[in-house]
């Protein structure tokens, strides 16, 4: 197929974003096979099955606050109530409806008891033995402080859906519905092929002239993050041969396949050349972004997909984030994934370049006002100095206008 310069790339981040998506639908989800695993062994992977509430939730009349139980209307009057029992959390109520003109002393968390219906929090009374009332600037509500059974789920309802990344939150619903096991996707496995003269292994002492693999781990890392499996190939040299008999070998037994470094426009970017002697098909060769221009989507014979990202290891970071995370993400089982892109606040002027999403790397910071974001100096795509420190990418968009201090700025969190 013709190359076509980066310059000239024919997609801009939107449609490229578009393109993936378009093929990632087509690729089955879920392929590994379901497992079983032990609920904190889950917190990360994609729920296989819902998690299904096995009984109303709360299941019974809950008091949310330490406090008196009693008909709202008997508190009302103004009189005394007499304290005729106290209930703990876990405790059942056996001595049936609380009279009126009486009351329950109870606890949070405790099973309201029948003939009451709100609880009068402990700070709202005053207490003379075995008799309370209510302080005068207090009132008592039919309801207040109690969830009713069921109010929150019913039994039988779907709290979390298949296809759900199990997060704190979740694994907390899936503890209170009984899942000491639950069924999770398998991991996908991702083979990592980083092609390049120039590379020696990161145990390797780098002659003057040579770098260090570090896209390889990088790469791993984001897999990493996804729960799928990452299958690191060793670096291959810029040698049509060897590429291709490397390409070869690393799409046996695997479900997406990472190229980093050769697909630029120098003499020695072979990759794309490799990829379509072997019947490799290219969605997109390059998209309108910076960093990571030259990246090349496509599908092997039989459907395997590629990426074949820059080596610039800010490029291959930021295209992973954009590009290769969702389609992962769907082939680990998991449904609408979208790159995490936030609002913010700018620090800082942000260049804009007409017609190019430019992704800086940049530094969220939080306070219950709100985020702000600055750009951090640094030297370009191979800068990895200046990306250790940041946590976000600072998006500059395609119109080309510069951001300004005071600014809404989106971000990329990656
Ligand atoms: P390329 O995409 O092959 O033109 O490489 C672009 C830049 O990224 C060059 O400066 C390479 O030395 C660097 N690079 C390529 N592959 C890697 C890698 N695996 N780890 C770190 N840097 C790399
Ligand atoms: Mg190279």
């Amino acid at each position: 197929m013709d190359r076509l310069s980066p310059a000239e790339a024919p997609l801009t981040f939107g449609e490229a974003a578009a393109a993936v998506a378009r093929e990632t639908e087509k690729l089955t989800p879920a392929r590994p096979e379901p497992e079983p695993v032990d609920l904190l062994d889950a917190q990360g992977r994609v729920l296989a099955e819902p998690v299904v509430a096995d009984r109303d939730q709360p299941p019974f009349a809950r008091s949310t606050r330490d406090g008196f139980a009693a008909r709202a209307r008997n508190w009302a009057v103004g009189g005394p109530l007499e304290v005729v029992g106290l209930l703990r959390a876990g405790e059942p109520w056996s001595a049936g409806e609380v009279p009126a003109g009486a009351c329950v002393e109870i606890m949070t968390g405790a099973p309201v008891p029948p003939g009451a219906d709100s609880v009068v929090m402990l700070e709202h009374v005053s207490r003379d033995g075995t008799q309370v009332r209510l302080v005068p600037e207090r009132a008592a509500g039919a309801g207040d402080n109690i969830v009713p059974a069921g109010a929150e789920a019913r039994a039988g309802a779907t709290l979390l859906p298949a296809g759900s990344r199990l997060h704190a939150h979740g694994v907390a619903v899936a503890a209170a519905c009984g899942y000491a096991r639950v069924r999770v996707y398998g991991r996908p496995r991702v083979a990592i092929l980083a092609t390049g003269d120039e590379l020696v292994e990161i145990g390797d002492t780098p002659l003057p002239y040579q770098i260090r693999n570090s896209n390889t781990y990088t790469l791993a890392a984001q897999v990493r993050a996804l729960r799928a499996t990452p299958l690191l190939r060793a670096p291959v040299a810029d040698q049509a041969e060897a590429l291709q008999a490397a390409i070869r070998e690393a799409v046996a037994g695997c479900d997406l396949l990472l190229l980093s470094g050769g697909v630029s426009m120098g003499k020695y970017d072979l990759v794309e050349p490799a990829l379509g002697a072997l019947g490799g098909r290219f969605h997109f060769t390059g998209a309108r972004i910076q960093p990571g221009k030259p990246i090349v989507f496509g599908s092997m014979e039989g459907g395997l997909p590629f990426f074949g990202l820059p080596g610039n290891p800010v490029s291959t970071i930021v295209c992973f984030a954009l590009f290769v995370a969702p389609l992962l993400a769907w082939l680990g089982g998991e449904r609408g994934y979208r790159p995490p892109f936030v609002q913010a606040r700018l620090e800082t002027r942000v260049r804009g370049k007409a017609g190019l999403t430019r992704f800086l790397p940049a530094r969220l910071t939080h306070d219950v006002a709100g985020s702000s974001v600055a750009a951090l100096a640094w030297q370009g795509s191979g800068d990895l100095a200046s990306t250790a420190q940041a946590n976000c990418f600072l998006v500059a968009p395609e119109r080309g206008e510069d951001l300004l201090p005071g600014d809404p700025a989106t971000v990329l969190l990656a």
